[in-house]
């Protein structure tokens, strides 16, 4: 939204209480997209949190943590989500109105298990196509059938409609050292990739895939520059084996594929003489991970 306000004319200060923009992403993502946005003219504040808001007549006055304060004709709030659950009734049947309402890998709530939740209620993954994800997974229990709901955490496939746009699927280098991957990062010039010669050689922006250097499967991918939505989020009408995520549980998961991005990126890693990428399926969840390896 700074973006889309400073495109319009307005003057921007992004005020961030964390140390970076985008903090569940690669922090190359962050730098390269303050980098851009200040290129803009947008003011960013890291580091420090609102305390106060005034309005006086025409403008507002946000003072800020570190002693500073911004003004402006209007502040717009972008700090996280809550559940619509209010008015759902909750309290009828023993739930919390007003909370998330706690789901099983069918989707199924615990206590009640004739009720099920799908989407940003349940609060699993607030993106819409592992909503849509989840109701298939939903309605292949209802009607019988074995499903689970095991690809819908931070791995899931996500775009964010900067310009340049940002693109993940899987996991940050971070996440998979986090969770006792021998991980490996390999970077790439963006525009080395497929979707991003479009706009042509050297422009802006790095991509990255996570390698799992004992097993030898790209853990995670993270794409940032121009055409960079579209290396993650083209559809991918042939299922399951070219899941990127092996999200198909609960039938043809409509998640992004990656493929002819993971391609050229690994064509430019095997330049690079890095060791090779393979591209056999290994089960991930035995180290506790949902999100699953990308077969190239
Ligand atoms: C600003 C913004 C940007 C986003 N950008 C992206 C993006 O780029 N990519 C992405 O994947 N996701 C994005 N999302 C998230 C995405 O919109 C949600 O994850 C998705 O809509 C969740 O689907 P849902 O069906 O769970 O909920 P919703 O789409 O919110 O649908 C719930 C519906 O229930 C209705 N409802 C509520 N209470 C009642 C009631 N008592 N009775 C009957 N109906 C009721 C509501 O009116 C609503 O239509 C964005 C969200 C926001 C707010």
């Amino acid at each position: 939204m700074a973006q889309a306000y400073s495109e319009l004319g307005a003057t921007v200060t992004i005020v961030e209480a964390l140390d970076r923009l985008v903090a569940g992403e690669e922090p190359f993502v962050a730098d390269e997209l303050s980098a851009a946005f200040r290129e803009r003219g947008i003011d960013i504040r890291l580091g420090v949190t609102a305390e106060a808001v005034h309005r006086d007549g025409a403008s507002v006055k946000v003072e800020l943590s570190d002693g500073r304060s911004v003004e402006a004709p209007e502040i717009l709030v972008a700090t996280g989500r809550r559940p619509l659950t209010g008015d759902l009734g909750l309290e009828t049947v023993g739930l919390e109105p007003g909370e998330t309402i706690e789901v099983d890998d069918t989707l199924r709530v615990p206590k009640l298990p004739w009720l099920f939740a799908v989407g940003d209620v349940n609060g699993r993954s607030l993106l819409t196509h592992m909503a849509k994800y989840q109701a298939r997974v939903a309605a292949q229990v209802i009607a019988g059938r074995e499903a689970r709901a095991t690809r819908d955490d931070h791995g899931a496939p996500r775009a964010i409609f900067t310009d340049p746009q940002v693109a993940a699927v899987g996991l940050t280098l971070q996440c998979a050292r986090d969770g006792g991957i021998n991980a490996r990062a390999y970077d790439v010039a963006t525009s080395d990739t497929p979707g991003a010669s479009f706009h042509g050689r050297n422009t802006p922006g790095t991509s990255r895939l996570v390698v799992d250097e004992d097993r030898s499967v790209i853990v995670g991918a993270t794409f940032y520059g121009h055409g960079g939505r579209g290396l993650a989020a083209s559809r991918d009408d042939r299922p399951r084996r070219r899941d990127p995520t092996g999200a198909a549980a609960g039938g043809r998961a409509g998640l992004p594929h990656t493929l002819r991005g993971l391609a050229a990126s690994a064509r430019a890693l095997e330049r690079q003489d890095a060791e090779r990428v393979v591209t056999r399926e290994v089960d991930l969840q035995a180290k506790g991970f949902r999100g699953g390896p990308m077969p190239l």
